[in-house]
């Protein structure tokens, strides 16, 4: 079934090589499919840091963290991210679906609404199926139709809306500023996923809601530590009751041993270099500048969806799975990796290639990209 329906997916081996390059299944290729935007991934100062955290203090995380594996690097590192993204505090998590599986349910329940973009991310989506309150859907980013869900529910206990900041396949980005302000209008607490914004987008990087200019108005900010900022694990931040509450309250938070200490002195230094170095976020935007401006040029406008955002997530609508597929991996042939992306993932019909930029991409490298792109798709019209 998954073969006839073009949707059966393969582990490949993939080994990291310098300068954006990977090893797939033995082939050096160009990875136009990571989410490393910032090039930290293979950071020597953060592998520095974490083997000399493992050196100090071993490997395993031993116990749950309200148990005995609270070490002082995980406060640490709260206490940077807090600082980082400007809240009172921050609350860890083992990865981005632990944290939205958790902190959903424990934020809403029987008698609460949940108003959720049609679009959000798998973890946003179980997150909001298991924390048992009523889920309304709104249209993609459409700001009238959740104010009407959210007028329809004036009942409700609590209201809270659920959102992606930058939506991960399609890279667009949900409008922070209008939503707290519908927020505010209808007395909802905002929950926003800035899993692809952090690192990369705002004047100094911290993400979305920077770019917005609402970091202070977010109730609950979700993002992630395994994608700009090149390590492992998520992050919840807010409001110090907020975090005393999730600290209690988000089963993926109580019931599951602490990370590795050497993990989060990876991460404290992600995130020092994150706000001390500007130069690969400036590099990254002015890729997505570089690619935008080729691609609205020339043929590949037609299918090729650029973004208001940054645009460090660029996808390209194909349709058919299998059709997504073949292309994925003549393009990989022709030495680039993007990801073929098919339903579960995305709605049915609407498969698509998704491009990622980074940092350390050459003009070289989105040129050749974009020529074999071009070419493989007329070979297919
Ligand atoms: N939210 C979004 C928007 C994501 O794209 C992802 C990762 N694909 C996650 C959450 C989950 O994060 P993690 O990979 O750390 O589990």
């Amino acid at each position: 079934m998954l073969d006839e329906a073009g949707t059966r997916r393969r582990l490949r081996i993939t080994e990291r090589l310098p300068g954006r390059r990977i090893r797939v299944d033995g082939a050096d290729v160009v990875d136009f499919a990571s989410n490393d935007y910032l090039g930290l991934a293979s950071d020597k100062r953060i592998s520095a840091a974490s083997q000399k955290a493992a050196a100090a203090h071993g490997f395993g995380g031993s116990a749950a963290r309200l148990i005995a594996g609270n070490h002082p690097l995980h406060s640490e590192l709260e206490s940077a991210i807090a600082k980082y993204k400007r809240r009172e505090a921050a609350l860890l998590f083992s990865s981005g679906y632990l944290a939205n599986v958790g902190c959903i349910p424990a934020l809403a329940g029987k008698e609460d609404v949940i108003f959720a973009d049609e679009l959000n991310h798998a973890s946003l989506v179980d997150g909001c199926r298991l924390a048992r309150a009523e889920v309304r859907i709104f249209r993609h980013r459409d700001l009238d139709h959740l104010q009407s869900l959210l007028a329809e529910s004036a009942g409700a206990r609590r209201r809270l809306i659920v959102t992606d900041a930058v939506f991960s396949m399609d890279g667009d980005i949900f409008p922070l500023d209008d939503l707290v302000t519908i927020a505010k209008r209808h007395d909802a607490w905002t929950y926003v996923d800035d899993a692809h914004g952090t690192g990369v987008l705002g004047e100094t990087g911290r993400g979305s809601a920077e770019l917005f200019g609402v970091e202070a108005e977010i109730d609950v900010l979700m993002a992630t530590l395994g994608k700009a900022l090149g390590t492992s694990g998520a992050f919840v931040c807010g409001a110090q009751t907020l975090v005393d509450f999730l600290m209690n309250r988000a089963r993926t938070f109580v019931f599951t041993t602490a990370t590795p200490p050497s993990l989060s002195a990876a991460a404290i230094e992600a995130v020092r270099i994150a706000e001390a170095d500007s130069s690969m976020r400036e590099r990254l935007w002015e890729n997505c500048d570089y690619l935008k401006k080729r691609v609205s040029q020339g043929e590949l406008s037609r299918r090729v969806h650029l973004s208001d955002a940054a645009g460090h997530i660029v996808p390209v609508m194909i349709g058919d799975s299998a059709d997504t597929t073949r292309i994925g991996a003549a393009l990989l042939e022709r030495g680039h990796l993007v990801g073929a992306i098919r339903p579960p993932t995305v709605p049915n019909g609407r498969a698509r290639l998704r491009i990622t930029l980074g940092a350390d991409h050459t003009r070289e490298d989105i040129d050749k990209l974009l020529t074999d792109l071009s070419t493989e798709l007329a070979s297919r019209e």
